[in-house]
């Protein structure tokens, strides 16, 4: 399995900002894990132009269906084309400011896979639910529900992103990152079998350089959905060489 380190920079970055990508390539040419680059719609394909395949670019979301009248939306087929190889879906953003449901996020990672796109879709607990010990359930309700029946360790990629975590600098606790982790990870062996191990378990909220390693050495976490930290060469380019050194 390749580990992964994959940006988010949501509704940040211009054409200005495309130095950044440069900068990082410079600085880690040759990782020992993949990295990802996931900006606005808008500059996908010069990010993908920037990058010459030596990261890979993604996109944020995409709509279920292949094309259409869906003013201001964007099909799979649009970010491959744009050079997009990933596509975020489900992000609790998403799934908090435009109602995203299990099944609309299902529906799009399957016009992801026919797109060609590997398909990175997030989970996770809203602090009360933690606070209230659901959080397991939580995440097993939102497993079901969104990851289709045509998952594959190739074509999917599971982020877990607690929501009070995410742009917050609080992170849980190790060994609680570690046990929604492994929850995961059993619950995709149940359902998926031996491919299960092969899946790629992102954990996300608040990574940056000085968390990066002690989250990287646990069991089960394979890699990171940045978004903050993902801005910048340098605090990216630090999360990239501790998930290449762990
Ligand atoms: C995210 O948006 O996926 C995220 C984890 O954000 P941050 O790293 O800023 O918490």
């Amino acid at each position: 399995m390749r580990k992964l380190a994959a940006g988010n920079w949501k509704m940040n970055g211009l054409t200005a900002q495309l130095p950044e990508v440069t900068a990082l390539i410079a600085a880690h040419p040759a990782p020992a894990c993949e990295v990802l680059l996931c900006p606005p719609a808008t500059l996908v394909a010069a990010m993908a132009a920037t990058a010459a395949g030596r990261i890979a670019i993604g996109g944020q979301d995409c709509h279920p269906k292949a094309s259409g009248a869906h003013t201001g939306d964007i099909a799979a087929a649009m970010l491959k084309d744009a050079g997009a190889t990933y596509v975020i879906l489900g992000h609790s953003e998403r799934r908090a400011d435009h109602g995203e449901t299990d099944a609309l996020v299902r529906a799009k990672a399957e016009a992801a896979w026919a797109a060609g796109l590997t398909a990175i879709i997030c989970v996770g607990e809203t602090e009360a639910e933690r606070d209230a010990g659901k959080t397991l359930t939580v995440i097993g309700t939102q497993l079901a529900g969104s990851v289709p029946d045509g998952a594959t360790s190739a074509n999917t990629v599971i982020a877990y992103e607690p929501v009070w975590a995410i742009g917050t600098g609080r992170t849980p606790t190790l060994p609680e990152i570690a046990e929604v982790h492994a929850d995961l990870r059993a619950r995709l062996t149940a359902r998926f079998g031996a491919d299960a191990g092969g899946f790629r378990l992102l954990y996300g909220g608040s990574v940056k350089p000085s968390n990066a390693t002690e989250i990287f050495a646990l069991p089960n976490v394979d890699g990171a959905l940045v978004g903050g930290a993902s801005l910048k060469a340098s605090d990216f380019g630090a999360i990239v060489a501790a998930l290449s050194a762990a």
